[in-house]
């Protein structure tokens, strides 16, 4: 009998915001493949009968490869073996979820998803940032910063970024921050355009950074952001006051 595999998602850190379905798969898995994202309180608390495998991609050092982490799980389940792979947010968000069911799915491979609560929507709602308002945004782009818009031909359209006028979501952003404000402005976004960058949210860490896009980078360089950040650039971060307490509060430790 051949194994099946869960694609599971951590929803942005913390126990409180994982899925009763996902708790209840892990709970019965075998093997777990899981890298740092999920947060330390999840995977803390993984169940001690598992295998669990450290995939490791945290801040670009990878210990596993893509390849492999696929390959590996394959032959986990070609052993009849219940496996989870769990992911940070949602693994269908930015987390290759999509590239490891086309290669289980070749293998012959089941697999069954379950969704998590994104970072993308839940990081900025915890310091109560809305992604839409109907005074402020109605719609919402949601994009990886990990592409370079210096590079010769850029993956993202950022004329049509810059002139849309909802609200921007960057995750992986932070190496990219003053190209992205740059190529913003350059097409034709206000300078004057509101960003807030949540580092590490809903960790009991978390902090905020809040500029205008045209100095952004340099507020970011100056206050030593690092990743895992979440960059909301539109007229939502008006809604930001410091201080009100979060709207979703640290529930850890
Ligand atoms: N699938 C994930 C995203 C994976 S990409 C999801 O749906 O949330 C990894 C990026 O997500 C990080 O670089 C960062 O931009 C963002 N991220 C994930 N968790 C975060 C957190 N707790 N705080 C801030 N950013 C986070």
């Amino acid at each position: 009998m051949t194994g099946k595999v869960f694609l599971v998602g951590s929803g942005p850190g913390g126990t409180g915001l994982l899925t009763q379905r996902a708790a209840e798969i892990i709970d019965a898995a075998e093997v777990i493949f899981y890298d740092q994202l999920p947060g330390e309180e999840i995977l803390s608390s993984l169940p001690k009968k598992a295998e669990k495998i450290d995939c490791g991609k945290f801040g670009g050092r990878h210990i596993l490869e893509q390849h492999e982490i696929e390959a590996q799980m394959v032959d986990r389940a070609k052993k009849g073996k219940n496996i989870v792979r769990l992911k940070g947010g949602d693994p269908f968000l930015f987390g290759r979820g999509g590239e490891e069911i086309e290669t289980l799915r070749a293998a012959g491979i089941e697999v069954e998803m379950v969704p998590g609560v994104t970072s993308a929507l839940a990081v900025p709602a915890s310091v109560g940032i809305p992604v839409t308002h109907r005074k402020y945004a109605s719609q919402v782009t949601i994009l990886t910063g990990h592409e370079d818009p210096t590079k010769p031909e850029p993956a993202l359209d950022w004329k049509l970024l810059a002139q849309g006028r909802g609200t921007i979501v960057i995750l992986m952003g932070v190496a990219n921050l003053k190209n992205i404000a740059r190529a913003l402005i350059a097409n034709g976004k206000s300078g004057e355009t509101p960003v807030a960058i949540i580092e590490r949210g809903l960790r009991r860490d978390r902090r905020v950074t809040t500029g205008p896009l045209t100095t952004i980078g340099d507020i970011a360089a100056q206050a030593g952001v690092k990743p895992p950040a979440v960059i909301v650039i539109g007229d939502v971060v008006w809604l930001y006051d410091p201080r009100q307490p979060d709207l979703i509060p640290y529930e850890g430790a």
